[in-house]
């Protein structure tokens, strides 16, 4: 049985106060669960949020993660930084890195073997915008993202990752993926990895991001192949994100 995974992104958002109150909200709100949580911070709040969240059953995150070990890159973070602040995740491969700030599928890939050599679990993001759904590209699309990071890591890698699909069209536009069009990527995906490695794939968490609320969680985590969500602007509020977190078991 695949362990459920429910990871908050906070993106831009918040404040020292809001990381505050927003940590502690949530960790009042856990119950005894086999399901994961995660919050991925802005990297400032990383060091608060270390401190809210050690020895509760919320987990930390980045939002990224350098594609270089340490030097002369200017305004990058790396892997062992992260490490030094409890980051058990960082996500790799958004697709606002990939459209404003210049990620390829190479430098995605770089930045997910990073974060593995230091022990921190990539959270690949992979999703195909509305036009390319439309021209019959999503596949493809898919393809193209996932054999980056294989060919570069490994199949054996994705026993310490995890994969999110995010529809480009999905995120932040308040349309979602009817439970269906998700699990149909969802199951392309896991027979992808299944070709090269069963075991692999039947442990592979695959999480569903795009308009996650708290009224669509449910349907989208009974599919058979989604073991989760990645939350955009849910994850915002307590409430919200305990609702689809609760909605995960
Ligand atoms: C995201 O940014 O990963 C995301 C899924 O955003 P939203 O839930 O706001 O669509």
């Amino acid at each position: 049985m695949r362990q459920t995974l429910v990871a908050g992104n906070w993106k831009m958002n918040g404040s020292k106060a809001a990381t505050e109150s927003l940590c502690k909200a949530i960790i009042a709100g856990l119950n005894s669960s086999d399901t994961g949580i995660v919050v991925c911070v802005p990297y400032v709040y990383l060091s608060d949020a270390a401190k809210l969240t050690e020895g509760t059953p919320l987990d930390l995150g980045a939002q990224n993660v350098a594609d270089q070990s340490s030097g002369a890159y200017t305004g990058e973070i790396s892997a062992s930084m992260l490490n030094e602040f409890n980051c058990k995740y960082a996500i790799v491969g958004h697709s606002e890195r990939r459209t404003y700030y210049g990620d390829t599928n190479e430098s995605v890939a770089s930045r997910y073997s990073q974060a593995q050599q230091q022990g921190i679990v990539p959270i690949l993001c992979v999703g195909e915008t509305l036009e390319q759904r439309e021209n019959d590209q999503t596949f493809s699309v898919i393809d193209e993202q996932l054999d980056a990071v294989l060919n570069a890591a490994g199949i054996e890698s994705f026993a310490k990752a995890v994969v999110a699909y995010e529809p480009v069209w999905a995120i932040g536009t308040g349309r979602t993926a009817s439970d269906e069009q998700a699990q149909e990527v969802h199951q392309y995906i896991r027979q992808k990895f299944a070709a090269k490695n069963q075991a692999i794939a039947d442990q592979l968490q695959i999480l569903y991001g795009g308009s996650v609320k708290p009224d669509n969680a449910k349907g989208l985590f009974a599919m058979p192949d989604i073991d989760g969500g990645l939350i955009g602007g849910a994850s915002l509020d307590a409430e919200g994100f305990l609702k689809i977190y609760s909605a995960s078991k």
